[in-house]
């Protein structure tokens, strides 16, 4: 039995006024999931568990079968496990993000958007000047890595503020909480400096001179230790592959004990190479029994509340992914769709409410239902199911 799990980040959303009362997903042509959804059985996931934050780590933990009330650390360590970056015991993994400090607020969490070889040099001056307080790890553009040593102790008594959520804020009263702790005080004082530091560096100038935001201070956030997953290997008895173009969404394989496959030409952006994921993902079927495919454009139109790249998105994922496995797949076999959370155009944002989710199997049951939207599963067989139960439900149904 092989088995194709899909997941459209931020895929599912709100009824809008722009789409006569519906959502992207039930104006998008998608007669792949539609087809999935028709002949296979449907539901509702709760990914994410009531006061967690709802974003992809929290629920992608749930969707490969981990209660993240009871697994999730925090996101630093899943970005590492991503980057191929080995934590031992006691040691706490932040993301560092290059970003935009201007005259005492944050002004951007992305630094402008750098491009990686920006971010290459940036780091460099980054490691010099504060190498001495622990490891950094340079990732892609602005998404980098910050590892304390031996500090399990410390991790769990300090509050950092992811700097997304911050923008527009004023860096005073966004610092990492209690002050009194030594570590949160050099921390804090790491990256006040290196505004000092990273402003009058020749890349930032230029990026200045060219009316871009400079990426002129570090922001450590999301630290964690490394949480201790159970192979999905010894749970269910099967080899998996995860594709995605997204750090944290690779490091939740990897955690779980899949061969992280690399895909040329994706982008984790609108212009990603769609067709590329199906053929590698179907080339991993020969020696995996499960593959995981992430496509995260859906949740950047969220984001941007772009509705027409939003519906261009599913559609793109339809058919050049769900497509090419349905027509490629041959003896037994399911395949899985849904989304991780909701990432709805009227709140540009992640919500936790359940998404909808399809399995067909050629040995399943099928459901009286016609197409796959956030209406359609509510009356789907499974009901409304705790996403960590997914996997169980996957392998043991069919
Ligand atoms: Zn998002």
């Amino acid at each position: 039995m092989k088995n194709v799990i899909v997941i459209g980040d931020g895929m599912a959303g709100y009824p809008i006024e722009e789409l006569g009362g519906k959502t992207p997903l039930q104006v998008a042509e998608k007669p792949n999931l539609d087809w999935i959804a028709s002949n296979g059985r449907n539901g509702l996931l709760k990914n994410v568990p009531e006061k967690m934050p709802a974003d992809s780590d929290v629920a992608i933990m749930s969707i490969l079968g981990y209660d993240p009330r009871e697994y999730y650390t925090g996101r630093g360590p899943l970005e590492a496990a991503g980057m191929d970056i080995e934590l031992e015991e006691g040691d706490v993994a932040f993301r560092c993000n290059l970003i935009t400090m201007d005259d005492g607020f944050i002004k951007d969490y992305s630094g402008g958007h750098l491009s990686t070889e920006e971010a290459e040099e940036l780091m460099e001056v980054v490691k010099k000047n504060f190498g001495n307080l622990g490891d950094f790890y340079v990732g892609v553009d602005y998404r980098h890595l910050f590892v304390l040593r031996n500090a399990k102790d410390v991790a769990g008594s300090l509050s950092c503020r992811a700097p997304h959520k911050i923008v527009g804020e004023k860096v005073d009263g966004n610092l990492i909480e209690p002050g009194s702790v030594d570590i949160a005080e050099s921390l804090n004082r790491m990256m006040l400096e290196s505004k000092e530091i990273l402003s009058d560096h020749p890349i930032n100038e230029k990026r200045v001179e060219e009316g871009k935001n400079p990426a002129n201070a570090i922001w450590v956030w999301g630290q964690g230790v490394k949480p201790s997953l159970v192979p999905i290997f010894e749970k269910y008895g099967v080899r998996g592959a995860v594709i995605s173009a997204v750090t944290l969404v690779k490091g939740l394989g990897v955690l779980a004990g899949m061969d992280k496959v690399d895909v040329p030409g994706v982008t984790g952006y609108y212009d990603t190479d769609y067709e590329n994921k199906a053929d590698y993902g179907l080339r991993s079927l020969v020696d995996h029994d499960l593959v995981l495919i992430h496509v995260e454009a859906p949740d950047e139109a969220g984001h941007s509340g772009d509705i027409e790249e939003k519906i261009r998105a599913i559609e793109n994922l339809d058919n050049y992914i769900v497509g090419r496995f349905l027509d490629n797949l041959d003896e037994d076999f399911t395949v899985s769709v849904m989304a991780d959370h909701p990432t709805p155009i009227v709140v540009r944002n992640h919500v936790s409410d359940p998404v909808p989710f399809s399995i067909y199997s050629t040995r399943g049951d099928k459901d009286n239902i016609s197409r796959f939207d956030e209406f359609e599963a509510r009356n789907g067989s499974f009901g409304t199911l705790e996403g960590y139960k997914f996997m169980d439900v996957l392998f043991s149904s069919f």
